[in-house]
């Protein structure tokens, strides 16, 4: 009975369990890979092909510089531990009758349970010659065959799925297939009008081209196809869509409180601010004050490059919410940074009867509770923190402005609990990690955006300069000379302070050795796993003058900022990437002095961090360097950990994609208009339900 409904009814909505091959168990194993239904194998589409009509030998592997599949069986097979770093690898020699090559796995030591000495194999790798002058084919992906090594996908072009854990590859691909029956039952969620206005394919077709394409040209593979472009766009459209709609409905809540801007917050303002703004604070400040008296909450991101001032942007627009009697929060995310932007708004305002207090996780129990009492009474008008700012117990009267600073280094969940503490109160998120516009339209589709493109009067340019580490001593020359002429320094080692386990040795033992570099000067060493009274007094005693170099980790890269320090020097910086150099670059150019950057790189790194360095040696605007970033390392690793609730997408790529995702987000425009707030959402509704879209 079961045949007869599989060969006759098979539809998107049939469970995978009555395809030919599933049993419960497999069942189970593709749940777990979000196959449940046969439409989930539907848009489950190969990420290669390999064309095994004309099959190669290995005997003539040295006359070809492309991928290959091969098919042999494996001599040998062991896994091996190299002396240097402790690297695992499983090495093997496959043999095809016409020669042999080896085979190379790096860190995959469970293939020593996979692969035996006698198995048939079929691989598909890039072979090369290595440093002996042999053959070898590196992390090949490989399918062991039947003992005859018999495969009906000889002669043909065969599509290759990402693994499903358990299953082989030869089992999904005849479940995929079978899952082809029902392509005809799709139901196309994009409308006609949609289609002709994205310029895309039916999906039924785009489904069935995707799995068996007709040819293999550059344009398949490089996701240029028609059947690409359909699969992308939908995707990217049922994003964009979602956003408008979410953003039409925020715009539809009104908040209750009323904000005015007269002469007496005015004055507040002018009496606070120690210098003239520049001509982009003052219009993003203007953007930020209409924002704050309309009936609408504020949703705005405002970017501006390192230095280039956005903290008394952060302050004036606090003001002008305090004024109106609110509260304002200001959430920072390291005790360094929220004791700076305390003393530094203290100093600013607390004449004028301003009050604001500090909380992080390293505030006494005792003062923690009076804090939150007057944050709840209403006695406190700013609060200044860390994380700690987001926990249950820290209740406002009257929270009408959240100001995130450094906003990517905090997560969209955390974000969230901090709005959520005030009743639709304005939003104001600051960022100095630039991010390219075709990113921000993908990110941040939702919010306003305000941009601060000058810095203020006055700096002159830092210069950038790469050394190899032979040339260390010269360096350390050049430092001396400018810390004589009154400079300060710091030199930071390539600690990640997010890490899980810090491990400080490099800092430690660089530490002692600089000490004897510089024995007539002041060092003092700032990581996180001091205390905040200890972190809080060196810097306090740097901004002093009191400590000429600062050892230092990347703590010090968002956010500080003592004009006097005007050297940076950067130990194996080839291990940063560009957007994170910049940060730290931007801690010096701040004062009157002129400023260097200077960049120690390995004597043998590689010819490509090479490269990178000198582009970075070049490039001065925060932007050009987050855009050659994301050029140089894809937009997976640009954001990386550091940039929290970038959306992930299944099918197409922001930066590979970028034009469609402008296309998809006119469109999405369009369609709200035509549509109607209902409308739209049921559409987004449908399409994120079909396409399963982008995820948080
Ligand atoms: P960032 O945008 O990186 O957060 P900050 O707000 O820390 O930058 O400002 C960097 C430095 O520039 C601070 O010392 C600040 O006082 C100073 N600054 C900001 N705006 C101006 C201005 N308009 N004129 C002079 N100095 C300014
Ligand atoms: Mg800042």
């Amino acid at each position: 009975m079961e045949a007869a409904r599989r060969s006759h009814s098979l539809t998107t909505d049939t469970p995978v369990r009555f395809l030919k091959g599933v049993g419960e168990g497999r069942e189970a194993l593709l749940a777990n890979a979000g196959l449940a239904i046969v439409g989930d194998l539907l848009m489950f589409f190969p990420y290669r092909f390999e064309d095994r009509r004309h099959p190669v030998h290995i005997r003539d592997l040295r006359r070809i510089d492309a991928p290959v599949s091969l098919r042999g069986r494996l001599l040998s097979a062991s896994l091996k531990v190299s002396p240097i770093k402790r690297l695992r690898i499983f090495e093997a020699i496959l043999d095809d009758g016409t020669g042999t090559v080896m085979l190379v796995w790096f860190n995959q030591p469970y293939l020593k349970d996979q692969l035996k000495k006698g198995d048939q194999l079929a691989i598909y790798g890039q072979p090369r010659v290595n440093s002996y002058g042999k053959l070898q084919i590196e992390n090949p992906d490989f399918e062991k065959l039947d003992p005859a090594g018999e495969s009906e996908d000889e002669g043909a072009i065969v599509p290759v799925y990402s693994a499903v854990s358990g299953i082989p590859p030869k089992a999904i691909r005849k479940i995929v297939q079978q899952s082809l029956e029902a392509a005809a039952t799709l139901v196309d969620p994009l409308p006609d009008i949609l289609r002709s206005r994205l310029k895309v394919i039916p999906i039924i077709e785009a489904v069935l081209s995707l799995h068996h394409p007709q040819s293999l040209d550059g344009s398949f593979e490089s996701f240029r196809t028609p059947a690409h472009r359909r699969i992308i766009l939908q995707e990217f459209f049922a994003f964009q869509l979602s956003l408008r709609v979410r953003r039409a409905s925020e715009e539809q809540s009104l908040k209750s409180r009323k904000t005015i801007i007269d002469d007496r917050i005015r004055e507040l303002a002018r009496k606070a601010l120690p210098f003239t703004l520049t001509k982009a604070q003052k219009r993003v400040l203007k953007e930020i004050a209409a924002d704050l008296q309309s009936d609408r909450p504020m949703y705005r991101l405002l970017q501006g490059d390192v230095g280039s001032g956005k903290t008394i942007i952060a302050l004036i627009s606090a003001l002008i919410t305090i004024g109106n009697g609110h509260q304002a929060a200001l959430l920072a995310p390291t005790e360094i940074l929220a004791e700076q932007h305390l003393q530094r708004i203290r100093q600013l305002v607390e004449h004028a009867g301003i009050r604001v207090a500090k909380l992080t996780g390293s505030t006494p129990a005792a003062e923690a509770r009076s804090i939150l009492g007057e944050l709840q009474r209403g006695t406190i008008d700013l609060i200044v923190g860390t994380h700690a700012l987001l926990e249950d117990r820290v209740r406002f009267r009257s929270f009408a402005l959240a100001i995130v600073d450094e906003q990517h280094r905090f997560g969209v969940a955390q974000r969230k609990k901090f709005f959520a503490k005030g009743d639709l109160p304005d939003i104001l998120v600051m960022t100095a990690t630039p991010i390219p516009r075709s990113l921000a339209l993908t990110i941040f589709g939702d919010l306003e955006l305000s941009v601060i493109d000058e810095l203020p009067p006055g700096r002159l340019p830092i210069k950038t300069i790469v050394r190899g580490s032979a040339r260390l001593p010269k360096v350390y020359e050049f430092i001396e000379q400018q810390l004589a002429d009154g400079a300060q320094s710091y030199i930071v080692f390539p600690i990640i302070e997010e890490s899980e386990k810090l491990d400080l040795t490099p800092l430690t033992v660089g530490f002692e050795s600089l000490r004897r570099v510089f024995p007539s000067r002041r060092l003092a060493m700032l990581h996180g796993r001091m205390s905040a009274e200890e972190k809080s007094l060196t810097m306090a005693a740097f901004k002093r003058g009191e400590i000429d170099i600062l050892v230092a980790t990347t703590v010090i890269e968002v956010g500080i900022d003592v004009p006097n320090a005007s050297i940076m020097m950067i130990m194996d910086s080839d291990r940063f990437g560009l957007s994170q150099l910049h940060q730290l670059r931007g801690r010096v150019g701040r004062g009157s002095r002129k400023s260097y950057c200077v960049l120690i790189r390995d004597e043998t790194t590689s010819e490509e961090a090479k490269e990178r360095l000198k582009t970075f040696e070049q490039t001065r605007d925060g932007f050009d360097v987050a855009e050659k970033d994301l050029q140089m390392r894809g937009a997976g690793d640009f954001l990386g950990t550091r940039q929290s609730g970038m959306p992930r997408f299944r099918f197409g790529n922001i930066l590979r994609d970028h034009e469609l995702m402008e296309l998809a987000r006119d469109v999405a425009i369009e369609t709200l208009a035509r549509e109607g707030l209902e409308g739209a959402d049921r559409l987004a509704r449908a399409l994120t339900d079909e396409s399963s879209g982008a995820k948080d």
